[in-house]
């Protein structure tokens, strides 16, 4: 086989057959393929696309292409989630030890920030002492003995992922269903979960900016997971503005506390509702219904906010903090950011709050950067909420000493007013299955 043919067919509009697929990963990792010959054949896919058969082939090829975590000691149905980014998103602090509650082991991998969302990692590494970064083996021990652990990912999984994505980066390529999915997928399949709850976010702070688009991604996840042996279910949801009020680090963990503790922001606990429901669901713990008010019931007893505590003293954090915020380190200065007219706050543009919190310290440009992790703000308004001029429309928390002017420029951009309230919108935009696409 040469991969000068492989990258006319695919060029020519023609599909590659599972043997192709697996030359072409498989030579790009073990570097017989050089990176222009990479490069020219994810251009091809990007303009002649993959079915789905070719794009699970790929997505499980790049899945081999290194380590494969097996879950299989840990007993019970293994349910993992991913959310394909958003500004504000904190849900797997609420989730994972929402369903660890109900008995569903949860042994999650997750990712750190860059650019304008925040990652995980960051979130939890802000709780003092936590840490992310723990022996397989301890993991393990962690999962099979409370239930619940969430570190960060080993170096070596998905390795054609990591190749292909520096090169689609810097190539044009990115935005391609075919690729996105594939790259997403395999990181999952690697993973182990026996099932996967996906969270495709459409609208301003997404990938995706309309939900139609959104659901375009979620289908081809959703038929990659169940093509390779995992149960998939995908929610398309709303990131037109940030999910619940805090932006940053330590400030978003404390939301999720809130939140664990019911008192959290609406749209948050919504969601975190919703995806736990599916999770469960997967899980096999009932029908909709049950595994709602089964997610329900362990923000009501406590019982997620007590796994959620003993997870964090097991990788090391203190818990105490968790009820006493004052023990999370606290940025240097502090700033409000005013209305600038009577109305109502008609749009949130989540990309630039993201980028707002990142200047203020609390996201990275770059994989290597640190970040603060005090660092963020704190909306006081959300879309559809009725401001007065000099009212405040958000905190803002920062250890730099020259960002004030800059961010508060930022952040009041990102916030469109109007004099009549915008129409509602809805949170969860679809449900995707096997069966098709549901739209709410
Ligand atoms: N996230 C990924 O992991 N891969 C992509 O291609 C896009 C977003």
């Amino acid at each position: 086989m040469r991969i000068v043919d492989l990258i006319i067919k695919k060029r020519n509009g023609l599909r590659l057959s599972d043997e192709e697929i697996a030359f072409f990963v498989n030579g790009s990792v073990s570097g017989e393929i050089a990176d222009y010959q990479i490069t020219a054949m994810l251009m091809a896919i990007w303009f002649s696309g993959m079915d789905a058969h070719e794009t699970a082939v790929l997505t499980d090829c790049m899945a081999r292409s290194g380590d494969m975590m097996d879950l299989s000691s840990i007993p019970g149905i293994k349910v993992d989630k991913h959310s394909t980014g958003g500004v504000g998103d904190k849900t797997t602090l609420v989730v994972a030890p929402i369903v660890a509650a109900c008995g569903v082991p949860v042994a999650k991998m997750s990712g750190r920030g860059l650019g304008h969302t925040g990652g995980t990692l960051d979130k939890l590494e802000s709780i003092p002492g936590m840490s992310v970064n723990i022996p397989e083996e301890r993991f393990f021990d962690i999962v099979r003995s409370i239930g619940l652990s969430v570190i960060g990912q080993s170096g070596d999984m998905a390795r054609a992922d990591k190749i292909f994505y520096a090169l689609r980066d810097v190539t044009g390529t990115v935005d391609s269903i075919p690729l996105i999915a594939s790259s997403i997928m395999s990181k999952k399949l690697a993973a182990g979960a026996d099932a996967i709850v996906l969270d495709v976010k459409s609208g301003s702070g997404a990938f995706m900016k309309t939900p139609e688009s959104a659901a375009k991604l979620a289908e081809a996840m959703v038929s990659i997971g169940e093509a390779n042996g995992r149960r998939t279910v995908a929610l398309i949801t709303d990131m037109a503005q940030p999910l619940g009020f805090a932006v940053g680090n330590s400030l978003e963990v404390i939301e999720a506390v809130d939140t664990l503790r019911l008192r959290g922001p609406a749209d948050l606990t919504e969601l975190c509702l919703r995806l736990s429901s599916e999770m469960l669901y997967l899980a096999g713990k009932g029908d909709a219904a049950k595994c709602r008010s089964l997610a329900q019931k362990m923000l009501e007893n406590g019982a997620a906010l007590e796994k959620f505590k003993a997870m964090v003293s097991a990788q090391g954090g203190d818990a105490a903090a968790l009820d006493d915020v004052s023990m999370f380190k606290h940025a240097d200065f502090h700033f409000v950011v005013h209305a600038s007219e009577d109305g109502y706050i008609s749009s949130i543009d989540a990309e630039a709050v993201g980028l707002t919190a990142s200047l203020l310290g609390a996201g990275r440009s770059l994989k290597t950067d640190p970040v603060d992790h005090s660092a963020g703000l704190v909306m006081h308004k959300k879309i559809g909420d009725k401001v007065t001029r000099g009212e405040a429309l958000a905190e803002l928390f920062t250890s730099k000493n020259c960002v004030e002017d800059e961010a508060s420029r930022l952040f009041s951009g990102a916030i469109g007013i109007s004099a009549v309230p915008p129409s509602p919108q809805k949170l969860v935009r679809a449900r995707v299955t096997k069966d098709g696409t549901e739209w709410c």
